[in-house]
């Protein structure tokens, strides 16, 4: 598949030539486009992208989309009002909520709404939650009005009191979004793409015709369009095509989850205007009826991949979440993560930028922040107006398919639906996470649609994250991965190569 000039140009790199990537079967021509990166923005982007007669390839180092930045966020599908009027965030972000239901409607995907409350304590952050009402207004939201604390107190009874100012808003939008870059990667396999997990991108060279050369760690690919959608990798990919001035400023903001029993102890998403414009403090429900409290305040990580949390950290979100709910139920707190944000020096301070690189028009960047989730359509809708420009004919297909099959969820199914699911397939009454109600069935098909890692199976099916937190369930979790992936629970992973779970399977085995 490389070309002679490939070879010389990847040769002349320090790594050895990689053993090529087996061939594609389509034939040997150069992919139209190769996006980089499967989390929200690269997965958005291929099932769009797999509209149009192209050859298309999705290639992410990790062995399941989704499980970069995408997976350790909020989740919210923000409405306009953290976004300055003008900037692109605000562009990107306009009409969110509507493209995510219609999403979800194609691709039988869960999307919940709630509405959000701002709060202040004191003047300084009154005149922030100011602030964002005027550009709420100025981007074009309708559903933001001030409200009395008296309304507060009745909408959620166990929030302080000590607030002097607060804004009610509508219909903020909650997804699981590793889930979501699950679904729409398997919706762009099913219209054609390609998708090559496990494939790490190690080196990029322009060949003197414009195709781009794209080394990876499972062999070599030819492409006449590059997509960087690395996330927090997304300056070293920038710096593999020769583009040295493209940096990245990573913070850190840190959740911890509270167990969906005392999901009614709250119904809005709470937010605190934080030290500045840009962060806050939130507390509110989550997709999956468990509460989220977090975002704390953003630390400088040690590096790319530190998201683990200290106890100096959860302590600070638990005297946060104090604040807001004086009676916050702390021994039902399950878990906590961090996540890294990464803002960059092409876009004004905490903006996007989503536009050509420095070294070709086709080579095109999408280099985020928060709310990159919410933003994701937009990012998608542009870029693919970038490609136009820079010469892609986009010709669509006669027969895109945008639907995908919703997948049975115990939890969610009617007695009647459980009934003849049961019926057609014993493993669908089969519960193997207790906690989270999931069947053995549900996870069977989580594997046979390609999660490889007890974390992947986790992220698709929600296996393991409940209040044991995969204590119980996590053992039979792995067998069923080895049993239908046909290896060695030895060889089963938490998280990808390294992280094997046991050595010795048959000395817990054998009581399963
Ligand atoms: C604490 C926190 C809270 C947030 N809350 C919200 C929120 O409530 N709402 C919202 O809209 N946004 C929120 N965000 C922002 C949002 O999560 C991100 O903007 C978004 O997930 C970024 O998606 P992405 O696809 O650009 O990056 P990622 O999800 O990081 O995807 C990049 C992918 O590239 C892959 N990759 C990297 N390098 C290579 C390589 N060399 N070869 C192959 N693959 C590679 C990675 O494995 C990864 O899967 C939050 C972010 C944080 C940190």
């Amino acid at each position: 598949m490389v070309s002679a000039s490939a070879s010389k140009i990847f040769a002349s790199s320090s790594n050895p030539l990689p053993s090529p990537i087996p061939p594609s079967g389509l034939n040997d021509l150069p992919y139209d486009v190769v996006i980089i990166g499967a989390g929200i923005v690269g997965a958005m982007l291929a099932r769009e992208l797999s509209r149009y007669k192209l050859k298309l390839a999705l290639i992410d180092k990790e062995d399941q989309p989704g499980l970069g930045v995408t997976k350790a966020s909020l989740s919210y599908i923000h409405r306009n009002h953290m976004n300055p009027p003008g900037s692109e965030r605000a562009k990107f972000c306009v009409g969110s909520q509507d493209r995510f239901r219609a999403l979800a409607a194609e691709l039988g995907l869960p999307y919940r709404e709630a509405d959000e409350i701002n709060i202040a304590f004191d003047k300084e952050q009154e005149q922030q939650i100011r602030t964002r009402l005027d550009w709420a207004f100025k981007n074009g939201e309708t559903k933001f009005r001030v409200i009395s604390k008296e309304e507060v107190a009745r909408l959620e009874p166990r929030l302080t009191r000590d607030f002097t100012f607060a804004v009610y808003s509508e219909a903020h939008g909650m997804i699981h979004p590793p889930e979501w870059a699950f679904a729409l990667t398997e919706n762009a396999k099913a219209n054609g793409a390609e998708v090559l997990l496990e494939t790490e991108v190690l080196g990029l060279a322009q060949a003197p015709d414009g195709t781009w050369l794209v080394r990876t760690d499972r062999g070599n690919l030819r492409s006449r369009y590059l997509i960087n959608a690395a996330g927090l990798f997304a300056d070293e990919i920038a710096w593999m095509a020769g583009d040295r001035d493209v940096k990245l400023f990573k913070t850190r903001g840190t959740f911890a989850i509270f167990d969906s029993s005392v999901s009614s102890m709250l119904r809005h998403l709470v937010y605190v205007a934080g030290l500045n414009l840009s962060y806050s403090q939130a507390m509110g429900p989550t997709m999956h009826g468990n509460i989220i409290l977090g975002l704390g305040w953003f630390k400088e990580p040690k590096d790319r991949i530190d998201t683990r949390v200290t106890k100096e950290e959860l302590d600070c979100i638990l005297r946060m979440g104090r604040q807001i709910m004086p009676d916050l139920p702390e021994r039902d707190l399950i878990t906590s993560f961090a996540g890294i944000k990464s803002t960059n020096n092409l876009a004004k301070p905490e903006d996007f930028y989503v536009g050509p690189s420095g070294v070709s028009p086709s080579l095109i960047y999408a280099l985020i922040c928060s709310p990159g989730i919410t933003g994701s359509p937009g990012i998608t809708r542009r870029i693919i107006e970038l490609l136009a420009d820079a010469g892609l004919e986009l010709q669509e297909k006669a027969d895109f398919n945008p639907y995908r099959e919703k997948p049975y969820r115990f939890k969610d199914a009617s007695e009647e639906e459980r009934k003849e699911a049961i019926a057609r397939d014993p493993a669908c009454g089969h519960l193997i996470c207790r906690c989270e109600q999931v069947s053995e069935a549900e996870i069977i098909e989580a594997v046979r649609k390609g999660a490889r890692s007890i974390e992947g199976v986790k992220q698709i099916t929600r296996a393991g994250m409940g209040r044991c937190q995969g204590g119980f369930c996590g053992p039979w979790i792995l067998k069923i991965i080895a049993r239908e992936l046909g290896i060695p629970p030895e060889a089963v992973t938490r998280k990808g190569k390294g992280s094997e779970e046991v050595i010795r399977f048959d000395q817990i085995g054998a009581s399963l």
